[in-house]
């Protein structure tokens, strides 16, 4: 296959334009020249988060952002909540432990989304809670959590509510003040269009206020002084300048298309790939509170889910994602984030219907592909 196609839910295809800022010559980061493009970014990424504070830009995968949200918001031995409901929020409780907090796990079946009564029970049975650690949406099952209802329960109590938004964030509105998040992290590889190597962090008033009585060792994810830097258009250390170059053409596409129009397009593209998976009469993994960052899809029983992933990628050039842990073998993810629209959408599904086909599964082509079509007609204009 000559043409290869990335629709896993990160990394995530980079779009032309973005490539080309890439490319540019490296200039250095001590410069007025630098520093125009530095402040540009701070200021759209203020607009894609929703929030007055600052969004700190960090040289590190999503993780590093997550990282960082943990050693300046919480002391050792401090009680947080966690909402583990897949890898990510496996990933929380990592860190949470790594850093000697104090972790209540509230675990979620995989596919679900936690229970917004059963956030309210550990509250009240933790009087001592000082954070809440969840995923606005956890991509290994493809289910979303109700960050905004969280935030009522948290924003008028000493509770931080710290959010990894990584699969959220530019997929569909966040917005952090509105919805009293005080931590909210992304990274640049899956819907900012960008290559992984990037991380964003905004904090609330709130949080920044706690950060400084925190005892935790922290040296190269010291908020603090990236602020103090970041405020002046200057990193503390050396920022990541072409991945910076990158972002500015990144940001100022999505501001061409306009947040509103971003946001639809992926609501639009997930719906039709549910529709499409659905005629195929497939399960999916997270029906009832869907991410619109990607799609889990359980492979019929008689295929070895490992095997059609495989073919679809090496054989067809159709990268999706498939499962992890329990999940591994047994679903495929498939991605509409980022730089994804309605002719990516119409070729996962007809990939996924030939893989089928192609592993002897009864499949009737073209069915899903119609009921995808059927939801994608409406991105058309009149
Ligand atoms: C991708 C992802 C991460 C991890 O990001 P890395 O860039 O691999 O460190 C964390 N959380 C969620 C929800 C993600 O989708």
């Amino acid at each position: 296959m000559i043409k290869q196609f990335l629709l896993a839910p990160g990394p995530t295809p980079v779009p032309a334009r973005v490539r080309a800022a890439l490319a540019r010559p490296v200039i250095h980061h001590r410069t007025p020249q630098f520093g125009e493009i530095f402040g540009r970014v701070r200021e759209g990424l203020k607009e894609l988060f929703g929030t007055s504070n600052d969004v700190l830009m960090l040289s590190s995968s999503g993780t590093g952002a997550m990282e960082s949200a943990v050693v300046n918001c919480f002391s050792p031995g401090e009680k947080v909540l966690v909402v583990n409901g897949g890898k990510f929020g496996e990933r929380w409780v990592k860190l949470a432990e790594m850093y000697s907090l104090d972790p209540v796990v509230l675990t979620v079946e995989w596919g679900q989304a936690v229970r917004v009564a059963d956030v309210e029970a550990a509250l009240k049975d933790n009087p001592d809670i000082r954070g809440v650690l969840i995923q606005a949406s956890e991509t290994s099952t493809t289910a979303s959590h109700p960050v905004q209802e969280i935030g009522r329960l948290t924003r008028d109590k000493d509770i931080l509510l710290v959010v990894d938004g990584i699969t959220a964030v530019g997929v569909y509105e966040v917005p952090m003040d509105d919805w009293g998040i005080d931590v909210l992290v992304t990274g640049s590889q899956k819907a900012m269009m960008l290559p992984p190597g990037l991380a964003f962090i905004s904090l609330s008033d709130r949080a920044w206020s706690r950060s400084e009585s925190v005892c935790q060792p922290r040296y190269y994810f010291d908020l603090a002084r990236e602020r103090a830097g970041q405020a002046k258009n200057s990193t503390a250390y050396t920022p990541a300048i072409s991945l910076i170059f990158g972002l500015d053409e990144a940001l100022a596409m999505m501001q061409e298309e306009g947040w509103s129009e971003l946001y639809a397009r992926h609501d639009r593209c997930a719906r039709a790939t549910r529709a499409g998976c659905t005629a195929l009469g497939l399960r999916l993994l997270a029906p009832d509170t869907p991410s619109s960052a990607a799609t889990g899809v359980f492979v019929p029983d008689s295929i070895d889910g490992k095997k059609l992933h495989g073919y679809l990628r090496d054989k067809m050039g159709v990268a999706f994602a498939g499962g992890q842990d329990q999940l591994k073998g047994k679903i495929l993810r498939l991605a509409h984030i980022g730089y994804i629209d309605v002719f990516d959408t119409v070729t996962a599904i007809a990939a996924l219907e030939m893989g089928l086909h192609h592993f002897s599964h009864p499949v009737q082509l073209g069915r899903g592909v119609g009921a995808a079509q059927e939801v994608l007609m409406s991105a058309l204009p009149d």
